[in-house]
């Protein structure tokens, strides 16, 4: 059978546009064309990139609503983005010489590993202050609690805000527009982590308006290893790399052209195109008329209209991913370790599941691509692989009974 691939929150295919702009701007120096320069190059073989290279910036600050490209700075990666959207804001305050202790970051525990342990080493170094705002049982931003810790650091030195738009695990979507009018009322800065939105849901600067978002191409059918990082206007940051000026003096090191060329591309593509929940809709009913003991995490909340996650009573989410596999599915655990093997899920855990639970959910993410013929193939087999492993379990159960 062909492979399906289903997780399309860990990475997505390239759009072909995008392909093509990233081949174009990586010509063979025997090219008639030779788009190969360095933009920053003041000579014809940089000066002929830089319309191609600033319009990126404008077709990414047009998809999140951005008014001006000279906001949007790229990167490497959303990772890179959020690093330096909260270390930056931290060393910038304590190159003003201001006590790290008076830096508040304020995120929820369901944040990506980009965000928590950016904020962790900012508390080790310096001492920075890091309240982790709960979430629900279904994944829901305690806004009580953050109101709370707001009212309590109110006055005690510069806060940092961080949320993401759209958890990757579970899809669950955080109240946005409230975020940012609390941010705007106590005077905070606002870090958004919009990475699985652009193509999915509606994200707007115009809605909310954040001082810094991250987002990353090879989510939305751009290449790996680019992101950006808007930064409003006014907003400083100190830099993390140190080295030339480029991207406005923001981001040291010779510029991703290719990439940042073909980001732009899927960022257009991106513009006013979301997903419809009909084939995740399809999918989950399939899953919970073919199969019992199944709990769908956040169901009940607003979500991604691409993302499911499940859990299966009884089963094991590594043998349940490797007997996916093996059937041909690309679907995701909670969170795999260095070491390959699943571990649990920070996001889970902080829903409140135990350690086996949170180590056994499958996330499915679909694609534009994707199709009812696609979920049924693979409802099919989850059937199978399910069954297989509770009755596996159940067996062993009873011959230990027997000993
Ligand atoms: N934030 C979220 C919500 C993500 O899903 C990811 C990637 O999984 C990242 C940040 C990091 O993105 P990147 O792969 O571009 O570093």
């Amino acid at each position: 059978m062909k492979p399906i691939y289903l997780d399309h929150n860990a990475t997505t295919q390239i759009e072909k546009g995008a392909q093509s702009a990233l081949l174009f701007f990586s010509s063979t120096a025997t090219d008639p064309d030779q788009n190969f320069g360095n933009v920053s190059s003041i000579h014809w073989a940089g000066r002929k990139l830089k319309s191609a290279w600033e319009e990126a910036h404008e077709q990414v600050a047009t998809l999140i609503g951005a008014p001006r490209g000279e906001e949007i700075c790229f990167t490497s990666g959303a990772t890179e983005s959020i690093n330096t959207a909260i270390k930056g804001a931290f060393f910038d305050y304590l190159e003003r010489g201001e006590s790290a202790a008076n830096f508040h970051i304020i995120t929820s525990a369901v944040e990506h590993e980009a965000t928590i342990e950016s904020a962790r080493f900012c508390e080790r170094l310096g001492a920075a202050k890091l309240h982790l705002i709960p979430v629900s049982a279904e994944g829901e931003l305690d806004m009580a609690k953050l109101e709370e810790v707001l009212a309590q650091t109110r006055g005690l030195g510069k806060r940092l805000l961080s949320f993401m738009a759209a958890n990757n695990e579970t899809g669950v979507l955080f109240p946005l527009e409230k975020i940012a009018a609390l941010a705007a009322k106590e005077d905070a800065l606002l870090h958004i982590d919009a990475v699985q939105a652009p193509g999915r849901i509606e994200f707007s600067l115009a809605k909310i308006p954040a001082d810094l978002v991250s987002l990353s191409a090879h989510k939305m059918g751009g290449p790996k290893g680019v992101g950006a990082l808007y930064i409003k206007r006014g907003i400083k940051l100190a830099n993390l790399l140190h080295g030339g000026a480029q991207e406005r003096k923001r981001r040291a090191g010779t510029i991703n052209v290719p990439g940042i060329i073909a980001f732009g591309v899927a960022a257009a593509s991106k513009q006013n195109n979301f997903m419809s929940p009909e084939l995740r809709d399809y999918l989950e009913l399939a899953v919970r008329s073919h199969i019992s003991g199944v709990h769908i995490q956040g169901q009940g909340v607003s979500r991604l209209p691409n993302t499911s996650n499940f859990l299966f009573d009884g089963v094991r989410g590594e043998s349940l991913l490797m007997g996916l596999d093996l059937a041909g599915f690309a679907v995701s655990s909670g969170s795999a370790c260095n070491s390959g093997s699943i571990g649990p899920s920070h996001v889970l855990l902080a829903m409140g599941h135990d350690k086996i639970a949170a180590a056994s959910a499958v996330r499915v993410s679909l694609g534009p691509s994707n199709t009812r013929a696609e979920i049924d193939a693979f409802v099919g087999s989850l059937v199978k692989v399910v069954q297989g492993i509770r009755a596996r379990k159940s067996a062993h159960i009873d011959s230990s009974h027997k000993i």
